[in-house]
């Protein structure tokens, strides 16, 4: 899903960082090609309708995303475009998800930017299973990386720049071994300090809570998401992260499969196939489908605070376990039947987009492969706590108004300990956000704008060096973080194009492409 143009102006001034919201809306109009579906607010004047990232609508919408956007609706969340120019006021909206898609396909960064890059740009060299270990320094002055390809060290010299795009853990934790941080760090780890920078500090992230519900008639069960991603995907696998599915992990023993198991086998090819042929079908769908965003302390009429997810699906004991890492039987007083493949279970998702809490990386060694510390400090903001009580609380208005709200699944551990406590209290809420709260990987802030780079990106008290990543956003968007991310690239190449007299006139990915070797 994608963040957008209007999320991520936290404040005129974090607009005014990055050139102006009519130049980011220019670049994040670059990048896309918003292709539109019957039934779907979009606001078409906010979108691209040319960049080499396609984005689209899952086809055909899940009778349970009607319901959660239909019921948000009558709740006052108007059905807009969280992505337009009109976001709600405080009251905020409901959409179906963005997402980076081409008629049902997925489309990531490289497919969208890179691939085929390599035959038409003779500027463009890749280094794959490298990793950069240092920015090599001459005083303040980047003069190029050293980079290990597992084995060796080798040396890269930049004839202009050294440009930094390695997120915001990484970028970072770059800067620091290099000699580039606070120098209390460096210093504790052995590393001369070379300019002594906020270089890691100011980390933010979303948070999310899940709040599942028995819903019968609207969630989609389990056993008919699995069939639908093909009979591989209900194999016996230990290597991936669902690994217990009801065929043996050797195709060649399916000979042996009882009847039943065989048709389960064949109507999972029937379906997979029909999905690889239309693009349409479950496999369409991370099941992560609509959201909601709104203001919960009404500070900000533009900018919101709180996002309420709709998930299709409870999904599986393998996914609360492994992937969202829960203990089941702590949190279900009966794990096998609360989330038994047969139910019907949806899950909201309620978040905290505009997080006061901030945190740091910093290194514990001068060697870059060693992990930095990632102290995300969250909920160190009182503030913080507030808005996700608020916003789980509207969720469960939400669930309410699709009929499910009585089917709640709260946490078994934290009802038991605030017995005679309503589900919705103080108490209970700030018990299981305490336990359960979980990222949405959405890291950035730790190179703000202002802090440690400059409007045009380039590190403060260093030369010829720039970050253009996830870690410049000074700071968090209220949205998803990858559109932001693609937009602070586009707004890169324009700084540098500006910078060296050179033109980028058509849009990367696109076979014409052609830029000046720099
Ligand atoms: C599990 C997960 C799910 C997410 N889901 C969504 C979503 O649905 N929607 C959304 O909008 N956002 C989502 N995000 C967030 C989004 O992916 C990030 O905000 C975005 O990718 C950050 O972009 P970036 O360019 O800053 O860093 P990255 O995308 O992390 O790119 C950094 C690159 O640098 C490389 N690198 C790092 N260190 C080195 C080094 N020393 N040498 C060489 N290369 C290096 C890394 O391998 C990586 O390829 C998700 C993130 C995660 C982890």
């Amino acid at each position: 899903m994608l963040g957008g143009i209007q999320v991520t102006t936290t404040s005129g001034q974090n607009v005014e960082h990055l050139g102006g919201l009519m130049l980011m809306s220019f670049h994040f109009k670059k990048n896309e090609t918003l292709n539109a579906v019957d039934g779907v607010c979009i606001e078409h004047g906010a979108h691209g309708a040319s960049g080499p990232l396609q984005l689209s609508y899952r086809q055909p919408m899940l009778k349970g995303t009607s319901v959660f956007i239909g019921a948000a609706e009558k709740l006052g969340h108007t059905n807009l475009d969280y992505n337009g120019t009109n976001r709600g006021g405080p009251d905020g909206c409901v959409s179906a998800h963005q997402t980076t898609m081409a008629s049902g396909f997925r489309v990531d960064a490289y497919s969208a930017f890179l691939k085929n890059q390599l035959e038409v740009r003779p500027n463009l060299k890749m280094f794959p299973n490298s990793m950069a270990t240092r920015i090599l320094l001459e005083g303040t002055k980047a003069t190029g990386i050293e980079y290990s390809d597992g084995t060796q060290t080798h040396k890269l010299l930049a004839r202009k720049e050294v440009i930094l795009c390695c997120g915001a853990i990484q970028s970072p934790q770059l800067l620091q071994v290099s000699g580039i941080g606070p120098a209390s760090v460096l210093s504790a780890c052995g590393v001369s300090c070379v300019v002594d920078a906020p270089v890691g500090r100011g980390l933010k992230d979303h948070l999310m809570i899940f709040m599942m519900y028995d819903a019968p008639g609207v969630g989609l069960a389990m056993m008919n998401v699995g069939p639908t991603l093909g009979a591989d995907a209900l194999r016996v696998n230990p290597t991936q992260v669902f690994d217990k599915g009801p065929l043996p992990a050797n195709p060649e023993e399916d000979e042996k499969l009882p009847e039943e198991l065989k048709q389960l086998k064949a109507h999972a090819e029937v379906l997979v196939a029909e999905y690889m042929k239309t693009g349409t079908g479950i496999p369409a769908s991370s099941l992560y489908e609509a959201s909601v965003f709104h203001s919960t302390c009404k500070e900000d009429l533009h900018t919101h605070d709180s996002q309420i997810s709709f998930m299709c699906s409870g999904f599986g004991r393998d996914a609360w376990e492994t992937l969202f890492h829960f203990d089941c039987s702590k949190y279900f007083e009966d794990p096998q039947k609360a989330l038994a493949a047969t139910n019907e279970n949806i899950i909201l998702a309620a978040g905290l987009v505009q997080p006061r809490s901030e945190g740091k990386i910093e290194i514990q060694s001068g060697d870059m492969t060693k992990a930095p510390k990632i102290d995300c400090a969250y909920l160190s903001h009182p503030h913080d706590m507030e808005v996700l009580k608020n916003s789980m609380r509207q969720a469960h208005k939400i669930a309410s108004q699709m009929g499910v709200g009585n089917n709640l699944y709260v946490p078994q551990n934290v009802t038991k300990a605030h017995a005679g406590a309503t589900p919705m209290s103080d108490e209970v809420l700030e018990d299981w956000i305490l336990q359960y709260t979980t990222t949405y990987h959405h890291a950035s802030c730790t190179c703000a704008i202002g802090k440690v780079v400059d409007p045009h990106l380039k590190v403060l008290g260093a030369h010829n060096l720039r970050v253009a990543d996830a870690s410049v956003m000074p700071n968090i968007t209220s949205g998803n973080t990858q559109a932001t991310c693609y937009m602070i690239g586009q707004k890169a190449a324009a700084l540098l194009a500006e910078d060296y007299g050179l033109s980028i006139s058509d849009v990367p990915g696109t076979a014409k492409c052609r830029c000046t070797c720099m």
